[in-house]
């Protein structure tokens, strides 16, 4: 079932990998609005919810951040991370890069220690203005699920027919390794097809591509709540132990949730 996020600003929320973590969602109340339509997400299909295709202004983006942050400073609530998630991919938002700087600045303002993360799927990095803000975020979470193109398509369903992973990767490049890299391992069948993250070309691929990208942190995950697509499966803490030990090996920071 399609979980979403009702509000602009929500939680602050326990996050395992973040801490208490303030969540802001660029994107409409009541539906999914994203370039992907990954078979594992939790915000369902993109086709569902498609009454509400609204996304809020600058305006009462400030202002509904801005009075969050004020109650929990005012309260004594804990904010440790500022994130930016939500119902589909932030960076749509015509107006990122000028909401990031605000935000800085609320951040500055009310909770100085605390980070700014931003979770995105990396597709919307060539658009003018995209990477120089995340690049002023203190974690930007980027997903690259996989190299081999046939898969990513499978899995990921990215909604651009032009979707190319080398350009993706020569965009990832220009972040120097200044970015956190997300990548979902899973198994199963989609559209008939089997798939598994695990399987040797597959993960060669991944891994190469990891080494050459050099990113600060990887964060591999499995599927967590019931994914749109009940034939998938979770793949075991162990096998993405295995995956990421010449990673780790290379002395690149991991961090696995299960
Ligand atoms: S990129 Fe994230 S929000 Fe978009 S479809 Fe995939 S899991 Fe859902």
């Amino acid at each position: 079932m399609a979980i979403y996020f009702n509000t602009i600003v929500f939680g602050p929320i326990r996050s395992r990998r973040l801490g208490s973590s303030l969540g802001v969602n660029l994107l409409p109340l009541k539906g999914k609005l994203c370039s992907f339509d990954c078979v594992y997400c939790e915000c369902g299909w993109n086709a569902d919810g498609r009454s509400d295709n609204k996304i809020p202004t600058v305006e009462q983006v400030r202002e509904a951040l801005k009075n969050k942050l004020e109650e929990c400073h005012r309260d004594n609530i804990p904010v440790d991370s500022i994130t930016f998630s939500g119902n589909g991919e932030p960076t749509i938002h015509p107006n990122f890069p000028e909401i990031i700087d605000y935000t800085i600045a609320l951040r500055n303002k009310f909770f100085p220690k605390a980070a700014i993360s931003v979770l995105s799927n990396a597709t919307m990095l060539g658009r003018p203005g995209i990477k120089e803000a995340l690049r002023k975020v203190d974690n930007p979470i980027l997903k690259l699920d996989g190299v081999d193109e046939a898969y990513v398509r499978l899995i990921d369903r990215p909604q651009n027919p032009d979707y190319s992973i080398s350009e993706v990767i020569s965009q990832l490049e220009w972040f120097e390794g200044n970015f956190i890299l997300q990548t979902m391992f899973l198994r199963g069948v989609v559209d008939g097809v089997e798939v598994d993250s695990m399987r040797s070309d597959l993960l060669e691929g991944w891994q190469k591509m990891v080494l050459a990208l050099r990113p600060r942190e990887v964060m591999l995950y499995t599927l967590d709540r019931e994914p749109p697509l009940s034939t998938l499966k979770k793949v075991s803490v162990k096998e993405m132990e295995q995956a990421a030990e010449p990673l780790e090996k290379a002395g690149i920071k991991i961090r696995i949730s299960g």
